[in-house]
């Protein structure tokens, strides 16, 4: 993989027109905001940018500055001259909106997963990024890019949600400085940005968080936690997929839990595995790659076929032997 550098990067989004700015599946804080960011600051140099996720703009984002920009791809593909995948670990995690672009000269793929292949033909993947809005920041600042209050705003939240509010141990003195530098330029409102992060969720998601907690499940010594959610249960408390996105968090937060998963039936066939490690040394990238996933250090994940008795049997088992290897 050859590293393209953001000069290289900069030359290519200055000499093209047509855009397309892509992001992953079930996306997150850090996806949405570093596609609408980036195509705000692309509509502002006057180019013609379609910003597409295959799941569209989420309720819980959709406060986002601009957040109308996001869609759903269109059922007939397009060419644009230049597609851009950010915080896409692989490129089938772009799941339909891959076939909504029916050519592009140039592919750009910039990330910060460790298991990024460097699929495209520029590639940036920086896994000490704690969020793919911090380089998108550092390419708009290297490039005298436009930076707005709206782009600002997008890039903050790309940054909070990726660190887990400025907690995980990625933040470092420079994340700080671009946070600063962004309520700073943009002048942003962190209070009233982080009630609508993380405190105006509907109330089905704590009482999908009441249901999880019953299935909750200590083994190996109480160092793994998980719990998981049949399809009849989603249905029962009418849950969209996006409300679960951080529940996971409470297990990782007990003391003596190195490794927290959470099992989630899919209508597919398919079991999705969501995996956070307290530990460097217990590298849940490598254990989700073993199915077919991806992510980073201690935060990964991967879909596998399968039931969830048989999904969680397999996946337990492979944590045991990590754990029971590093002991
Ligand atoms: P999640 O548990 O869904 O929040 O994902 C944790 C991290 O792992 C995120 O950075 C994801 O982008 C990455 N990830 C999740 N699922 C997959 C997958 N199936 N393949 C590759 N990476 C994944
Ligand atoms: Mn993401
Ligand atoms: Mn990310």
């Amino acid at each position: 993989m050859t590293t393209s550098t953001f000069n290289e990067i900069g030359q290519v989004l200055r000499e093209h027109q047509r855009f397309a700015i892509l992001g992953h599946v079930r996306p997150d804080g850090d996806a949405l905001g570093s596609q609408l960011a980036l195509a705000l600051s692309l509509q502002q140099l006057g180019k013609d940018v379609r910003v597409w996720n295959e799941d569209g703009i989420l309720e819980k984002y959709s406060f986002l500055p601009r957040s109308e920009l996001l869609t759903k791809p269109p059922a007939t593909a397009e060419d644009v001259d230049v597609a851009i995948a950010l915080d896409t670990a692989i490129q089938s995690r772009l799941g339909t909106v891959l076939a909504a672009i029916r050519s592009a000269k140039i592919w750009i793929n910039i990330d910060h997963h460790l298991s990024n292949p460097g699929y495209g033909d520029m590639v940036i993947v920086d896994p000490s990024a704690p969020a793919t809005g911090e380089i998108i920041f550092r390419l708009i600042k290297s490039q005298g890019l436009p930076l707005n209050h709206d782009i600002a705003e997008n890039l903050y939240v790309a940054i909070s949600t990726d660190t887990g509010s400025f907690q995980y141990p990625k933040t470092s003195a420079r994340t700080f400085e671009i946070a600063a530098e962004l309520v700073r330029v943009g002048s942003l409102d962190v209070g009233k940005i982080s009630q609508q992060l993380y405190e105006s969720h509907p109330r089905r998601r704590l009482e999908l968080l009441r249901e999880l907690l019953r299935t909750m499940r200590f083994e190996f010594g109480g160092r793994a936690a998980s719990f998981s959610l049949t399809l009849k249960t989603a249905a029962d408390l009418a849950v969209l997929p996006e409300d679960n996105e951080g529940l996971i968090d409470h297990l990782r937060a007990i003391r003596g839990v190195v490794v927290a998963v959470f099992f989630e039936e899919l209508a597919d066939g398919k079991v999705r595995v969501s995996m956070r490690s307290k530990d460097e040394a217990v590298d849940v990238c490598a254990i989700c790659q073993k199915f077919g996933g991806g992510g980073h250090t201690l935060a990964a994940g991967a879909r596998v076929r399968g039931s969830l008795a048989e999904v969680e049997g397999k996946v337990l088992e492979e944590i045991r032997g990590v754990l029971e290897r590093k002991s």
